[in-house]
């Protein structure tokens, strides 16, 4: 009897609560648990929500809530005789204690599994009944339901038919569907075959979505164990949040242990047990996170059985029987479907295929990952396409040579190729600036149109192609699926600096901008491990610092560029390294929580895809230059430029006040000044520098700016730079005050201003500090 039925007056007590995980844990966080007493305060019909008093206290849930748990109906006059005689009243409350205790004890299980996968054959162990079993598919239609008891429970027992996955396509997945949906079994019992565990996981990983409580039957053992194969049942249940019991149903060997795995997850007493996301890579994980934003105000009217993320994902792929799930219990279903429409073309658009493909691929990858950490494939393993080239790229030795050869070859791509369309842009920013310096008559409009647009904006402008390529090469990696497998080698270093390989993907991102990596952040299950590589990832060189590299070496280190960049990119990386263990060591406890690393199939990106992210990055960077950084030009030059009769313009009064502090670092107050104005966008700190070192009023407008930083300066006579303050200056520039836009992404994803606070001053002062050690080191060596 479901807790809804019991009308005003009436009691009961709970036998079970059903629904999926996170419904379940909030109605038992009220108090609703099972063998516990409730009164009906008020039912009336149609009415919502019902009042309850549970434990002394009044609460109310809605109807649709209080269906999904079951009760023991107490008979009405019970409380009354317990008043008037309390000894033999007390005698039936014991009879009825023992009813529930016996009703408690009975637990219901389902065998799902794929067809062939042995479910027959379990079922028959566990029944001692005599299924018939057989090799080909269709065997068990409908359901077979059986009894039987071990130690204190007694368990009831449905043979499904066996499906691959749950969607809504052949009679059998709708009936399991159904089945899972209506009669809610208390355990779900995957059997999986494990001599093909790759194809029976994808099943698993629909259940997972699911949420309901589950246990797998790793069944066939007997053929794992003869193939060679060796699996680690333990870390692959750890990973999947769900118990693993290896069996073999045909001789009935771990049955025992599979029983009693399923009374300790039934009573919530195994240890293993944990709710896990699949993740579905950013494009899908976008897509659900617009449609919860649309749906948030309906989530109260959910169906309650399965888990809410589960029901987004079936409704994206366009499920009918979801949506008619959603269309029915929800009044603004209507206002979704556009929303759902528009992302799903999005997805498509970007990932090159349909939702259900995507969703496929990426549960896969999940798979795959999960098996490359735990199983080790016996002999005859055929080896597919994938299987082939993971086993060379992720191999132990050779994963590192390939990962290291491939960045090194990214980097060589950005330069050596942007070069060419770097030259062409500088020519044309010189021919542009020389064209001004003929046509217009002097004065502050012509000095605002040649020192400060095209001085600031122009000495940005010529990155662009350098900074394009290496957006290319990124999504290129991502889109191939080969990042993940980064991640994956990379793992073990990882983990010690107290990370996980995940967040190796939003590092390597950071090369391009550190915006989206501090966003990609968010697939990092572990709280600690997300917030730790948030606030690292500032520490890696994004593609704005760039220029600033490409001025200082391409000035005071010709022969030696390529050298000193990897140098500066690496202090950026240790200075990371070393920052994630501070943390970990300081403020956060050592996290060991296993996740499983996806390994989606390769893909070749096809040219249009990959020239679209491109373009996407280049859009953003060029409507940068368009606002923030003209902007700022614009204003460094005004800064520059006024007050006309002073001595010192206020720019340089800027830098007179930041002189003893950067001194130390050998940077010149131009400097200085460039690097305050690089808080807004670090672009500009190399426009500034432009603006700056324009105006040395020689006419030499057109020179370019790295031959104008190495002459001297005409007021002193020697350079205002030296090798070591170059140097000391790109270490400052990568390191200190993150950008305002990575700022607000730190703001955004780990949602809280005190790590913001923390970021700009903990950076600020490193920065100093390695920077004043680079200078006085390098005036050593130098
Ligand atoms: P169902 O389709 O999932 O119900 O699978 P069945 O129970 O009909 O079994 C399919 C085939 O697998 C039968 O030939 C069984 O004999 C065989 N089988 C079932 N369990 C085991 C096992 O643990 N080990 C081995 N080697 N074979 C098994
Ligand atoms: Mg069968």
């Amino acid at each position: 009897m479901k807790l809804s039925d019991l009308k005003t007056g009436e009691a009961g007590y709970i036998i079970k609560v059903s629904g999926h995980g996170g419904f379940r844990k909030r109605i038992m966080e009220m108090g609703f648990v099972k063998g516990q007493r409730v009164e009906v305060l008020l039912n009336a019909p149609l009415k919502d929500p019902i009042k309850y008093r549970l434990m002394g206290y009044e609460v109310s849930l809605r109807r649709d809530e209080a269906s999904m748990i079951e009760v023991l109906f107490e008979p009405g006059d019970t409380s009354e005789a317990i008043r008037a005689n309390p000894t033999s009243a007390s005698s039936r409350t014991r009879k009825l204690e023992k009813l529930v205790t016996r009703r408690r004890k009975r637990i219901e299980i389902a065998l799902v599994g794929n067809p062939n996968s042995g479910k027959s054959s379990l079922y028959n162990a566990l029944t001692g009944g005599h299924e018939h079993v057989g090799n080909y598919g269709g065997v068990t239609v409908g359901a077979k339901k059986g009894t039987f008891r071990h130690g204190d429970y007694e368990f009831v027992v449905y043979d499904l038919p066996g499906t691959y996955a749950l969607s809504a396509y052949t009679p059998e997945e709708l009936f399991v569907r159904r089945h899972l949906t209506e009669k809610i079994p208390d355990v779900v019992v995957n059997v999986v075959a494990a001599g093909n565990l790759e194809r029976n996981l994808y099943l698993t990983t629909e259940l997972i979505d699911i949420s309901q409580d589950m246990v797998i039957a790793l069944n066939m053992y007997d053929e794992l164990e003869r193939s060679g194969a060796r699996l680690d049942v333990d870390a692959l249940g750890t990973l999947l949040g769900t118990p693993v019991v290896p069996v073999v149903a045909r001789c009935g060997r771990g049955l025992d242990e599979l029983l009693d795995t399923i009374a300790e997850v039934y009573e919530g007493r195994n240890a293993t047990v944990r709710h896990i996301h699949i993740n579905h890579g950013s494009a899908i994980e976008e897509a659900v996170g617009e449609l919860r934003k649309a749906m948030a105000p309906d989530f109260d009217c959910f169906p309650k059985h399965f888990s809410r993320r589960y029901l987004i994902l079936r409704f994206l792929e366009r499920d009918p029987d979801v949506e008619k799930l959603l269309s029915s219990a929800c009044p603004h279903y209507g206002e979704w479907v556009p929303v759902r429409d528009r992302e799903a073309a999005k997805v498509s658009k970007s990932l090159g295929e349909d939702m259900e493909t995507a969703i496929t691929d990426e549960k896969y990858g999940f798979i795959a990952g999960a098996l490359k950490e735990t199983l080790v494939p016996g002999k005859q393993e055929r080896i597919s396409t994938t299987g082939a080239i993971d086993a060379i790229v992720t191999h132990r030795l050779w994963g590192f040579p390939i990962f290291f050869f491939l960045m090194w070859l990214m980097f060589e791509l950005t330069f050596k190729v942007g070069q060419y369309p770097m030259d062409w842009i500088e020519h044309g920013v010189e021919w542009l600036s020389g064209l001004m310096e003929r046509v217009m008559p002097a004065g502050p409009l012509h000095d605002l149109l040649a020192n400060g647009v095209i001085g600031g904006v122009g000495s940005v402008i010529v990155f662009l192609p350098n900074i394009l390529i290496l957006f290319l090469c990124i999504s290129f990696m991502e889109d191939s699926g080969y990042m993940a497998r980064a991640a994956f080698i990379m793992d073990k270093v990882m983990h010690r600096i107290g990370l996980h390989g995940k967040s190796f993907i939003p590092l390597v991102m950071g090369f391009g901008c550190n915006v989206p990596g501090i966003m990609a952040a968010r697939s990092i299950e572990s709280p600690s491990s997300r917030i730790i590589t948030v606030l690292i990832s500032p520490f890696i060189s994004c593609s704005a610092r760039l220029p600033i590299y490409i001025l200082l070496t391409g000035a005071f280190f010709p022969s030696h560029a390529s050298l000193v960049l990897i140098a500066v990119y690496l202090t950026g990386i240790a200075v990371a390294a070393l920052t994630a263990l501070a943390m970990r060591k300081i403020m956060f406890k050592r996290d060991d929580t296993p996740f499983v690393m996806e390994l989606p199939p390769y893909r070749l990106p096809t040219l249009r895809t990959t020239l679209r992210h491109g373009w996407d990055k280049g859009k953003q960077y060029l409507r940068k230059m368009g606002g923030v950084i003209l902007a700022a030009s614009i204003v460094v030059w005004v800064l520059s430029y006024y007050p006309r009769e002073a001595p010192h313009s206020w720019l340089e009064r800027i830098g007179i006040a930041a002189e003893p502090v950067m001194r130390p670092l050998g940077i010149p107050w131009e400097g200085s000044v460039a690097l305050v104005a690089g808080v807004g966008a670090k672009e500009v700190t190399v426009s500034t520098l432009g603006v700056l070192y324009t105006g040395s009023g020689d006419g030499s407008e057109s020179e370019s700016l790295s031959r104008r930083l190495v002459a001297p300066d005409p007021a002193t006579g020697t350079p205002d730079w030296t090798p070591a303050a170059a140097l000391a200056f790109m270490v400052f520039a990568l390191l200190y005050f993150p950008c305002l836009a990575a700022l607000a992404a730190i703001r955004k994803e780990t949602g809280s201003w005190r790590w913001v606070a923390l970021s700009v001053v903990y950076n600020t002062l490193v920065a100093w500090f390695v920077a004043w050690l680079v200078y006085v080191v390098g005036n050593i060596l130098l």
